[in-house]
């Protein structure tokens, strides 16, 4: 990645991240090879971690932690390290280009999705003295924390969801459930949003509050995770809620306004989760190179195959033009321009493009590509995934298309 706009002290932190994985996950990664090397022990018949894995990913989170790589782009006011928006696309993409994908000890551990884990933004609007009971342990690690937007009928559109939280005295009760929720199944509190004003809900107008959540309380309910794409657990699951009571003091924000509250951290998400896809790609090209030099057929090395250098020529332009994107995209954003379009145009391209890296990068593979053994099915597993959440690619696309019919040409 060019690095042109990335401040010495950032690169410094790059660095030293990247000590910290070889120092302190990879000798644990090595220690426990057969635990990780397969999604049979990796996860439980009901498709949880198992114990072991839990253990040490808590191990690396703490330990990310301790080193202050875990809180690194939360909020100053929360007492993270606040780094900004080129900081979290140059650290993200260097991680994933560095360690590749698959690495359960890695991704998303070291440093958690940026909204929806750890010192996150949605949780400044959480009443301060009451934030600062739970700051402590999401910061060091030792809690964890999910963010519960979505529901069965409520994806894209988020003001179709049928979470209703009634208020009663000093507390609310909140009745329904959310799907797909990262960290979910695993979490101590959940960020949950539901309807207190239908009327307003269905006019697409506020009506939805957000609430800070303890999991262990009565009503709330893990009903599984769900395995996505061949793997045989996750880290995402299903809630339920029943009769689940939260006093009124965990409100995150105003009643009514939870929606501006829950998207107001998507957009470091966005740029997080692209660059981590981008970073990625890169690790991918780079095996792909490496395999068309050294791979021989018809008494040649495959990259002098002019249909194999197309490959390695697509996945080359993919992967620049993205970079290029996401680092303009994030100077705007640092700049405290609006940037809607453009970090809609990053999400979008940068997802995209890193699933066809992967797609191309396993074809130069051949049948190699098609192993576990690589992990570029992983990666085109994971790369393909991500073109869902934080907004899938059809509601980006609509995105910049009403920002260009509203405002114009302004990226
Ligand atoms: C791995 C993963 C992790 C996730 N983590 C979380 C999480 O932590 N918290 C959380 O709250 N949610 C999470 N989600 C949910 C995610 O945000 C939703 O899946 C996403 O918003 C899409 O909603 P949906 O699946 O209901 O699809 P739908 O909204 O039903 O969409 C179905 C299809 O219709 C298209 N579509 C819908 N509306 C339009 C439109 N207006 N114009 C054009 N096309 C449209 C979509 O693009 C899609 O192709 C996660 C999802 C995944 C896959």
């Amino acid at each position: 990645m060019n690095t042109t706009h990335v401040p010495a002290d950032i690169l410094q932190v790059g660095e030293s991240l990247i000590r910290f994985v070889e120092q302190e996950v990879v000798p644990l990664e090595t220690a426990n090879r057969a635990l990780l090397a397969s999604d049979r022990t990796i996860f439980d018949e009901a498709g949880r971690f198992t114990p072991p894995v839990e253990t040490l990913r808590r191990e690396v989170r703490e330990r990310s932690a301790r080193q202050g790589f875990y809180t690194m782009f939360g909020p100053e006011e929360l007492g993270g390290g606040g780094l900004g928006p080129v900081a979290a696309v140059y650290l993200n993409a260097l991680l994933s280009e560095h360690c590749g994908p698959g690495r359960v000890l890695v991704h998303p551990v070291v440093i958690p999705s940026p909204f929806t884990n750890g010192l996150s933004p949605v949780l400044a609007h959480l009443r301060a003295d009451v934030r600062e009971r739970y700051l402590p342990a999401l910061a060091s690690g030792e809690k964890t924390l999910c963010f519960g937007l979505s529901e069965p009928d409520a994806g894209s559109d988020v003001f179709a969801m049928k979470t209703r939280a009634v208020r009663d005295g000093d507390h609310w009760v909140i009745d329904g459930s959310k799907q797909w929720i990262t960290n979910g199944p695993y979490a101590d509190h959940a960020m949950i949003f539901a309807v207190t004003d239908p009327e307003r809900a269905a006019r697409r107008a506020g009506g939805v509050t957000g609430f800070f959540v303890d999991t262990k309380s009565p009503g709330f309910s893990v009903v599984s995770t769900i395995p996505i794409m061949g793997h045989l657990g996750a880290e995402i699951g299903i809630l339920s809620f029943t009769g689940l009571r939260v006093p009124d003091d965990h409100r995150l924000g105003e009643v009514h306004e939870g929606l501006r509250v829950a998207l107001g951290g998507v957009n470091t998400g966005r740029l997080g989760l692209s660059a981590t896809c981008i970073g990625l790609a890169r690790w991918a090209l780079v095996q792909a190179v490496d395999y068309a030099k050294i791979r021989k057929t018809f008494g040649q090395p495959i990259g002098e195959h002019g249909a194999v250098q197309i490959l390695l020529a697509d996945s080359a332009s993919d992967i620049y033009a993205a970079e290029t994107m996401l680092m303009d995209c994030a100077v705007k954003l640092e700049r405290g321009e609006r940037a809607l379009s453009e970090l809609s145009m990053v999400k979008l391209h940068c997802t995209e493009a890193a699933n066809r890296v992967f797609d191309r990068c396993m074809q130069v593979h051949g049948g190699m590509g098609l192993t576990n053994e690589l992990r570029l099915e992983e990666g085109y597993r994971f790369t393909r995934s991500m073109r869902i959440p934080d907004g899938t690619s059809e509601i980006q696309r609509r995105t910049i298309a009403r920002e260009l019919l509203s405002r114009g040409v302004t990226f």
